[in-house]
């Protein structure tokens, strides 16, 4: 007699027709495994469920399988381990290193939170209480699990996982499952064409099902020439011999923007500033994209093997602790300052805006998305004065922009990952993306490819 292949279940818990919380539970036979395990961020409604009793029992869940280390893909992890899961949680090297600062940072800022609830009374719950410790952190950071790209690794029997390059930070994968003979695949975020350091996504083979990202699903990154545009706003500002400060998120942009500078000073396209790297996340995060040179692409293993270094320019300081960057206050002279946060909504950036904003020779670049509402955004807009740490600071300095340095592919990207894997699935699942982003990527699915393609809707479950 044939053998009887059980049904397997799959429920959104996260991530559906939202950017964040990305969770999905695969349930087959006896086995119960979780697929990204994110918190939820951004609007409030959403930031509750993170609060909620989860959906589903933490201490039955049989492993959990990561795309990657962004805290939207793994925040939520120490709240399951809290409510007593023990089991592996399987991730490739570079993320578990990844993960090794973002959790316990993640962990501080609600340690944070919650101290500044309880002294300012701004919650209801008396006292509040974070959401995790750095006690569950510790424990969750024991249950890691490292495993390799390109290598299928049995979790359990008949369930078999094989992360491949989805390119879009450093350890990121795409991950098809094999399940008791049927096949899913997981996009994770699937990352930008021919941008520094990392290898272009990898296309997989197509199973049965499919869950695929939509973050840009509706859009199209601006064409930019990235290296000429930084490097005729880094030669104007070094003219007026002021700093050059650029906010930028830690892990992913810095590097490629030390990746670009170092390259810009090898061909002569911009004078040899000195660099500072004024974040400890990111003095860290650096360490960590120099130590996995086997995952860098052939332009950077390439530059390695000559000798280069390809995240270092000539003359680059990285600051961790903080009178090293509060001495850059007192610095003369043209030169580069990155730090975070991306956004200038915390970090030491804010110290660095306070200080400079005001004068004329200041250029500040902005590399990436500035959210509506955040200090980024209305210092990009053009406004005349910024508030920050109680006081009204005049904006005098240059404000300058270069676009096209995101972690994620747009639309053209998304579907140039799709055409280069192999197959076609019977369910293509839309997740990761805004519902706008979702509806349209699903459409696009379904008229260009012709597969049967429909956002995800939150807790939804689909059997097959
Ligand atoms: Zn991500």
């Amino acid at each position: 007699m044939p053998e009887s292949k059980p049904s397997v279940r799959l429920t959104f818990h996260g991530a559906a027709q939202t950017v964040t919380g990305s969770k999905f539970l695969l349930e087959a036979g006896p086995h119960r495994v979780l697929f990204d395990c994110g918190l939820f961020q951004g609007r409030k409604e959403l930031r509750l469920r993170n609060w909620e009793d989860p959906k589903f029992d933490p201490s039955l869940l049989s492993s959990i399988v990561l795309t990657h280390a962004h805290i939207d893909h793994t925040g939520y992890l120490p709240l399951v381990v809290r409510r007593g899961y023990r089991g592996p949680i399987y991730c490739t090297h570079a993320t578990a290193e990844l993960l090794e600062l973002l959790l316990p940072d993640s962990a501080h800022l609600q340690e944070e939170e919650a101290r500044y609830a309880n002294k300012h009374q701004t919650s209801k719950h008396h006292p509040a209480k974070p959401l995790y410790s750095a006690a569950d952190v510790k424990q969750t950071l024991l249950q890691l699990k490292r495993i390799e790209r390109d290598r299928e690794t049995e979790i359990h029997p008949k369930i078999h996982v094989l992360p491949r390059c989805a390119g879009h930070i450093l350890g990121a994968n795409s991950l098809t499952v094999d399940v008791f003979g049927k096949r899913i695949t997981f996009s994770g975020d699937i990352g930008r064409y021919n941008v520094p350091i990392l290898p272009d996504p990898c296309g997989v083979d197509l199973g049965d099902v499919l869950l695929c990202e939509s973050t840009y699903g509706n859009r199209l990154h601006a064409a930019a020439d990235i290296q000429s545009e930084l490097a005729q706003i880094i030669r104007t500002a070094a003219d007026k011999g002021g700093p050059i400060i650029i906010p930028a998120f830690a892990i992913g942009r810095t590097q490629n923007l030390l990746y670009y500078l170092a390259q810009l000073e090898r061909t002569g396209e911009i004078p040899v500033l000195p660099v500072y790297v004024d974040s400890p996340m990111a003095v860290d995060a650096t360490k960590i994209y120099r130590d996995f040179k086997h995952d860098y692409d052939t332009e950077s293993s390439k530059l390695l093997n000559e000798g280069e270094t390809p995240l270092l320019t000539a003359n680059t300081t990285f600051c961790r602790k903080v009178e090293e960057s509060k001495r850059l206050n007192f610095m003369k002279g043209a030169r580069i300052v990155i730090s975070a946060s991306g956004m200038i909504t915390g970090g030491r950036i804010l110290h660095h805006m306070k200080n400079w904003l005001d004068d004329e020779t200041t250029t500040v670049l902005f590399v990436g998305y500035q959210a509506e509402g955040t200090r980024g955004r209305i210092i990009q807009s053009g406004s005349r004065e910024v508030k920050i740490f109680g006081s009204r600071i005049p904006i005098r300095a240059q404000i300058e922009t270069v676009s096209g340095l995101s972690a994620h592919g747009d639309q053209s990207e998304l579907l140039r990952w799709l055409k280069s894997s192999s197959g076609s699935p019977s369910i293509a699942k839309i997740v990761h993306g805004e519902p706008e982003a979702s509806h349209e990527f699903a459409a696009t699915l379904r008229s260009q490819l012709g597969w049967k393609a429909s956002p995800a809707e939150y807790l939804e479950t689909i059997e097959f």
